[in-house]
């Protein structure tokens, strides 16, 4: 946070809570408190803390940012790092700037790496239906092992679901369940 965010930030808390005592000071004195954090969280958590009470401290706006960074983290799973793990020092720093990436909001989501993901087969497979089912013959249009699954007549490759749900069973990447062929949709 810049010094003129942080008299921003004040003379929206003023505005916001009339109740709070906020003199001219007030932002010199906030400032050190709170430069380190984004001013895009901070007035996330000025908002957000204006929702529930009518007196807000620089500490509880640091708490407010602090719980806005933590539900980040605890959304979008920590993917592994690409450096090599017998590189210790290379691999820690890369997983240090990936959580402060996925905590400040500005990474965009991508998928973990395989290894060391979900426990289950089933929902690390998730990540790539279409491919995976591709390297299994479909049971149902009767593609071949590597062709996408086509609408059976029409010969057109499938839109809305990767593969039919028959092959996505074959291929491990879908559990039993009722449904029409056409209606399974991929929604994961
Ligand atoms: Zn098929």
């Amino acid at each position: 946070m810049l010094q003129a965010e942080t008299a921003r930030l004040v003379a929206l808390v003023a505005a916001m809570c009339p109740s709070t005592h906020l003199s001219d000071a007030t932002a010199d004195a906030w400032h050190p408190l709170l430069a380190d954090l984004d001013a895009a969280d901070v007035r996330t958590a000025v908002t957000r803390l204006g929702r529930e009470r009518s007196r807000i401290a620089a500490s509880d706006i640091r708490a407010e940012v602090r719980a806005i960074r933590e539900e980040r983290l605890a959304r979008d799973p920590l993917p592994l790092p690409d450096s090599d793990p017998d590189d210790p020092g290379r691999y820690r720093a890369e997983l240090l700037a990936l959580v402060a990436e996925i905590a400040s909001g500005r990474r965009v989501r991508r998928p973990p790496a395989a290894p060391g993901g979900p426990p289950s087969h089933l929902a690390g497979s998730r990540r790539d239906p279409r491919a995976r089912s591709l390297r299994v013959p479909c049971p149902w249009c009767g593609a071949a092992a590597g062709r996408p699954c086509t609408v059976p007549r029409l010969g057109t490759p499938l839109r809305r679901a990767p593969a039919h749900q028959a092959r996505l069973l074959a291929a491990g990447l879908a559990e039993p369940g009722p449904g029409r062929e056409e209606e399974t949709r991929w929604n994961r």
